[in-house]
């Protein structure tokens, strides 16, 4: 049995473009990963964050893993593919989220599910709207929610 989970990515640091496509390369080469359907490329300033634009995406994948497995694996490929490293504990280049697995919610000291901050992030909602309009968040609809982030700039990259 699989269950159909949404994985958030965002890059600022190097060539976010490409570090994002290696860690989707990274996601559909998992074991445990059957299918993966990628949303469309975001630039957005940072929110809570410091330094150049993100590049943001979602991605939806059908998988096997168990929670903890995959963010294991979401972690494991943060290490691979998002530090650049001039210096010890550089900051990091790439951010992977467990946004949503399944209806879960999961509350425990590593991981939090539906993703706490994914209702109030335009660089989340827009992409992940693209994927799944139809999809009930049980903060509200994209709609309300996107109306309450229209300070946040984000503008969608061509192809
Ligand atoms: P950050 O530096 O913002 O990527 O946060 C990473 C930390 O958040 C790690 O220690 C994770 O265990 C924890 N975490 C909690 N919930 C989640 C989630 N839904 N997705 C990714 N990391 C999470």
């Amino acid at each position: 049995m699989s269950t159909l989970a949404y994985i958030g990515l965002g890059a600022n640091l190097g060539n976010a473009r490409q570090t994002i496509a290696a860690a989707i390369d990274a996601l559909r080469q998992s074991s445990g990963i059957l299918t993966l359907k990628q949303a469309p490329l975001y630039s957005s300033d940072p929110v809570d964050a410091q330094g150049p634009i993100f590049i943001n995406t979602v991605v939806a994948i059908d998988t096997t893993l168990e929670p903890l497995s995959l963010l294991d694996r979401l972690q494991a490929i943060e290490q691979e593919h998002g530090r650049e490293r001039p210096y010890r504990n550089a900051p990091r280049t790439l951010d992977l989220d467990l946004l949503l697995y399944g209806t879960f919610t999961i509350d425990t000291p590593r991981l939090s599910v539906p993703h706490p901050r994914m209702h109030h992030r335009a660089f989340v909602l827009r992409p992940l709207k693209d994927l799944t309009p139809d999809l009930q968040l049980a903060q509200g609809s994209f709609t309300t929610l996107l109306a309450g982030c229209q300070d946040q700039k984000l503008d969608r990259l061509v192809d």
